[in-house]
């Protein structure tokens, strides 16, 4: 899931300087797992912004704000409240902001910052394992991924300063090459250890992303 944090009041404030009607919006997917921006999110941003003299025009919650026409629909059900408001306080992902600017003429304020599609490891706790790189290298790596688990998103680890498997910019965590040399060994197969991996070729990913499955 996209893993998100709550920006500074500070800066909130700075963006809302001269608007008072504010709707707020959050998100029941993501934003609610990671506890930037569910339910309860809102009501205490609503609090909060009702102390710092803002006027909460209402608030919803979208199943999935990246979802483009479930935000259009919901901001429909909810049409007076939006249009009383003067900006839109969304506190969901980049994609989610999107979804809601993308549907409606109306400033839209970002409250969350994005940090990264995150697994769990336990509530609260969430890692880093894909970077969404658009080539997959995973079954050449035992699955563990260099282009994210390694500081420097190596291709042909490990680099000079692994120190006794250890990363050498956050000695805290092995070395992703490391890691990995030892579990293709387990595995009894070279993998891509057999070939010099040339640079990624990151017109794969391309940006902006589109897929279209036709059914
Ligand atoms: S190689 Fe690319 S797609 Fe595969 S896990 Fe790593 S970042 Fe994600
Ligand atoms: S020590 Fe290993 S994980 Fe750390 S930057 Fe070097 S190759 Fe990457």
């Amino acid at each position: 899931m996209i893993i998100s944090a709550q920006k500074s009041r500070t800066e909130l404030l700075e963006t809302l300087e001269g608007k008072i009607f504010v709707f707020l919006i959050g998100c029941g997917a993501c934003a609610t797992a990671c506890k930037s921006g569910g339910e309860e999110e809102v009501f205490r941003m609503e609090e909060w912004l009702c102390d710092a003299g803002k006027e909460v025009t209402g608030s919803m919650i979208i199943d999935e704000a990246c979802h483009i026409m479930r935000a259009g629909r919901d901001l429909r059900q909810h049409k007076a409240q939006v249009e009383k408001a003067e900006a839109l306080v969304v506190l969901c992902c980049g994609a989610g902001v999107q979804s809601i600017s993308q549907n409606s003429p109306k400033q839209v304020v970002a409250a969350l910052d994005s940090l990264f599609l995150g697994n769990i490891r336990r509530f609260g706790q969430y890692e880093e394992k894909c970077s969404l790189c658009g080539s997959c290298i995973l079954n050449e790596t035992a699955g563990i991924c260099p282009v994210t688990n390694c500081a420097k998103g190596l291709l042909n680890g490990p680099c000079g300063g692994m120190e006794q498997g250890r990363c050498e910019a956050d000695p805290d965590l092995d070395c992703a090459w490391v890691r990995i040399f030892e579990r293709l060994e387990e595995q009894g197969r070279p993998g891509v250890f057999d070939r010099v991996v040339e640079p990624k070729d990151w017109t794969a990913k391309g940006t902006p992303g589109r897929r279209h499955i036709k059914s």
